[in-house]
């Protein structure tokens, strides 16, 4: 069963999700207030101590007669004080490899012993969340992909996650916010900033030309392998950087967090980077990315990848 935070691509995600998941009843149940938009899903994988090594998670989901009672904490869940629903990773079993002792849920966030407490980030912003789950009970129906194989639905969750991360929206935003303030400085022609500009618009079809590669091999129904999307996600790494010539060209109002007054434009200097700076995190750091490239793609040994 697949997730769904605003109305957009994520839809064809979802869709693609539950009908590779989920029994013909989840898809009748879940699928209709998805795409109405009635429930909207957060990502409840990351806990403390386990964000990268997400397999070493804690939290814990044992039987309870058909139900499972489910203790522990998440963090960095994005929105989720703002969503109906979380579909999350639990513990359920003990015994064989980690990756193969986890089930995938899906949790009402209404449900008794369930509390969302808000994390301010470095903007000032209070998207993300530490979810707290105090024997919560979770009806046998909403356990989605079979007890202990919830690593293949989440995967493939995070798959879709990865190609939408590697999305050129982000480095193309940067760079009319880049044009914006240079144009506001009068100094859009100044050949300095000309090559910058120019070097940012060369860098950013990459990440497009990927984007087609993987969309069109999906519309194929062909199958798009982890490193493949990994490399996508991976392309990422430079926005940040890339970004900063925004910061640089704003002279001091480059420091300001909020929206500054520029030759009669309203911007936000800073939002590009703030945007760019976790989406190297978010879905998996570039280094771990790069970790799946290693392995998947260009098939190092474990003594390559580790020296
Ligand atoms: C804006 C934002 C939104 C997020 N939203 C969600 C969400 O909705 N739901 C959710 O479940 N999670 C969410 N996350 C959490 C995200 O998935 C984790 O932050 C990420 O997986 C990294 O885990 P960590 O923070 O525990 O860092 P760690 O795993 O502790 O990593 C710390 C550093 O060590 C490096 N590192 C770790 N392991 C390796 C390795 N094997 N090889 C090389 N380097 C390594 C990492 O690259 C990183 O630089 C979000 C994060 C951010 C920043």
């Amino acid at each position: 069963v697949g997730h769904l935070t605003v109305p957009g691509p994520g839809c064809a995600d979802d869709r693609a999700l539950l009908q590779r998941y989920g029994t013909d009843e989840q898809c009748r149940t879940f699928l209709p207030p998805i795409l109405d938009c009635s429930h909207r899903y957060c990502q409840g994988y990351s806990e403390p101590e386990a964000g990268s090594d997400l397999a070493g998670l804690r939290t814990t989901a044992v039987r309870d007669g058909d139900a499972r009672i489910v203790n522990g904490a998440k963090i960095w869940t994005t929105l989720a004080y703002d969503v109906t629903h979380m579909f999350l990773l639990a513990r359920t079993g003990d015994t064989g490899p980690k990756q193969a002792q986890i089930s995938f849920f899906l949790l009402d966030l209404d449900s008794a012993g369930v509390l969302v407490r808000r994390i301010r980030d470095m903007a000032a912003e209070e998207e993300l969340c530490e979810v707290f789950l105090d024997n919560v009970r979770i009806p046998a129906g909403n356990l989605s992909g079979g007890v202990n194989d919830g690593w293949t639905v989440a995967k493939s969750v995070l798959s879709f996650e990865r190609i939408h991360v590697g999305s050129p929206a982000m480095p193309e935003s940067g760079l009319a916010l880049l044009e914006r303030v240079a144009r506001a400085h009068g100094v859009l022609d100044d050949p300095a900033v000309a090559d910058r500009i120019a070097a940012l618009t060369a860098r950013r079809r990459s990440p497009r030309g990927g984007l087609h590669r993987v969309r069109a091999r999906a519309g194929e129904r062909r199958a798009v392998g982890p490193g493949r999307v990994a490399a996508q996600a991976a392309g990422h790494r430079d926005v940040p950087a890339d970004c900063r010539p925004v910061i640089e060209v704003a002279g001091p109002a480059g420091g300001a967090a909020g929206a500054v007054h520029i030759a009669g434009d309203d911007i936000r200097v800073l939002g590009a980077y703030y945007r760019a700076r976790p989406s190297t995190i978010y879905g998996g750091s570039s280094e771990v990315q790069r970790n799946i490239i290693a392995k998947q793609v260009l098939k190092l040994s474990t003594e390559l990848r580790n020296g």
